[in-house]
């Protein structure tokens, strides 16, 4: 049984480790921008975020004065029980984003879209996100805290099947000129990518695949693995680098997840992780054990199955 408190208490944790600390893959990625990077702005630019994240983790504060909106993923093993259930653990998760937005402390930029009532937390209607999926084996919950920025930096487009490649190419470069030329996002970012889907489930795939895939990871499909190296290189060729300035480095690494979707349609959503790469994750064990990591792994085989059955048929008769 994983006790209420220990949620509690390690949801502090991972809200304070994503907003201070900046994960490695991440800071990788950023040093090999810095030296890749040649335009005098962006490479200006680059220099003072690797200094500027090294002082937030010897000071102790938020790498970035807006800390972006607090929103959870939460994975539950089959075998795991939560003391008091499902809603005990959604208001722990609550409870630690408002209390996390007092201690460390966050910008409480969450306000009511009309009335711009501001409870001062981080906390309202809809606020934070939490985003629940399931994994087949074990007693253990994971949970991963996102500080996303970029307020602007994700669009949307519909394309036909007909769009082909092309087309996702051609949509994927009119929304990273649209965010560095209008300063919609502080690059450079992690762009995720999603495709199909209905739109909602594309727009969610999109921003997962920004905000929980590490620096380096590829999609297990080799053509769509492919097609995330070519738009690094794409993104990083449009004479645009950090904050939009003249450069090449505006994408630190692209992923793309994809799901099926109507037959007529083919769903594209584009969503830049900023600058503030912020995200933490642990695993809390039935035993009472947590561990605490950077890479959410989030898209597991099972989250990408593409059958009815788990494990698949064919696995399962290959081992039986
Ligand atoms: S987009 Fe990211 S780096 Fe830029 S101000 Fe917002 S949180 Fe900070």
């Amino acid at each position: 049984m994983i006790s209420i408190d220990s949620i509690h208490r390690t949801a502090l944790t991972l809200m304070s480790k994503a907003a201070i600390e900046i994960p490695d893959d991440y800071l990788d990625g950023l040093r090999r921008a810095a030296e890749a990077e040649d335009g005098d702005l962006s490479a200006f630019v680059l220099q003072a975020m690797l200094e500027n994240y090294d002082a937030a983790k010897e000071d102790g504060r938020a790498m970035c004065g807006d800390t972006g909106c607090p929103r959870w993923y939460v994975k539950l093993a089959n075998e795991a029980r939560i003391e008091g259930g499902p809603v005990a653990l959604e208001q722990a998760l609550r409870r630690a984003t408002a209390d996390a937005t007092h201690n460390i402390p966050l910008r409480p930029n969450r306000v009511h879209p009309l009335w711009r009532t501001d409870h001062d937390n981080n906390v309202g209607i809809a606020a934070p996100e939490i985003e629940v999926a399931f994994e087949p084996d074990g007693d253990w919950i994971e949970l991963t805290t996102v500080h996303k920025g970029g307020l602007f930096g994700t669009d949307y487009r519909m394309l036909f099947p007909s769009d082909g490649i092309e087309g996702i190419r051609r949509f994927y470069l009119d929304s990273l000129v649209a965010f560095g030329k209008r300063g919609l996002a502080c690059q450079p970012a992690i762009v995720g990518i999603g495709l199909g889907g209905s739109k909602d489930a594309c727009m969610v795939l999109g921003k997962r695949a920004a905000c929980l895939r590490t620096v380096g990871d590829r999609n297990p499909d080799p053509k769509i693995a492919a097609l995330e190296r070519e738009f690094i290189d794409l993104g990083n060729s449009i004479g645009m680098g950090a904050m939009g300035f003249v450069g090449k480095s505006m994408v630190v690494d692209c992923h793309i997840e994809v799901g099926y979707c109507h037959t007529g349609g083919m769903q594209m959503s584009v969503h830049a992780f900023c600058l503030s790469s912020r995200r933490a994750c642990a695993r809390l064990h039935g035993d009472g054990r947590i561990e605490y990591r950077t890479d959410p792994q989030w898209f597991t085989p099972y989250q990408r199955r593409e059958t009815v059955e788990w494990p698949p048929a064919a696995v399962t008769a290959a081992v039986a």
